[in-house]
């Protein structure tokens, strides 16, 4: 089982700040800016190039959660940055479908 599975499962800790019946977003372990949220689904689906016509929906439904959070956190005024990583290339790390939500400072653009 993948590192969020658990996660979602309790089976190891997380400073969860959002949770529903099919959602959850936690504080990222090793945090890049003053804020940086991970948003996922509780589904393990691996990257969002598995994203289709059919499931296409969860990016919507996760973007909503991404706003609630940053409303909750207080950067919704500031603004924040959205990150999904997919693939190789992109330092994708862990292999279930997440959006960074990255804020709280002025963010620089990393390529
Ligand atoms: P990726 O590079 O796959 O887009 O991002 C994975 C993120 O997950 C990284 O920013 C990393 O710090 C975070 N991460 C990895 N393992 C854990 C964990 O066990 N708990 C939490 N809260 N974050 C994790
Ligand atoms: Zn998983």
């Amino acid at each position: 089982m993948c590192v969020f599975c658990k996660i979602v499962n309790k089976e190891i800790p997380a400073d969860i700040v959002y949770e529903d019946e099919k959602y959850m977003a936690f504080k990222d372990i090793n945090p890049k800016a003053p804020i940086h949220i991970l948003i996922i689904p509780k589904e393990h689906i691996e990257k969002l190039a598995d994203i289709n016509d059919t499931n296409k929906g969860i990016i919507g439904d996760m973007t909503v959660v991404a706003n609630k959070v940053a409303k909750q956190l207080g950067i919704d005024k500031t603004g924040y940055r959205i990150v999904i990583n997919n693939g190789p290339d992109a330092g994708q790390e862990v292999y279930h479908i997440h959006m960074h939500l990255l804020g709280g400072k002025k963010l620089l653009f990393a390529t």
